[in-house]
């Protein structure tokens, strides 16, 4: 999903969150290892939201969190 208002967060973001989340999606638990970065693998790491912005989350480090591409869509 693209949210046009909320593009996604640069890549140093994602790098950070990743780590912090070890390479594994935060909703299924499957990995995401660095390797698939950037590919259309279905377990290509990406940024999700925890809690949603329409929910009240923010755009913010705290609230992102890794997840694979399969569930990021
Ligand atoms: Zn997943």
């Amino acid at each position: 999903m693209i949210d046009l208002d909320n593009p996604d967060p640069p890549s140093f973001y994602k790098s950070a969150v990743c780590e912090r989340d070890r390479w594994t999606c935060q909703v299924c638990g499957v990995a995401t290892p660095k390797s698939a970065n950037w590919t259309n693998e279905p377990n290509a790491p990406e940024i999700g939201h925890k809690v949603p912005l329409h929910e009240g989350g923010l755009h913010a480090y705290e609230n992102f969190q890794c997840v694979c591409r399969s569930c990021n869509v």
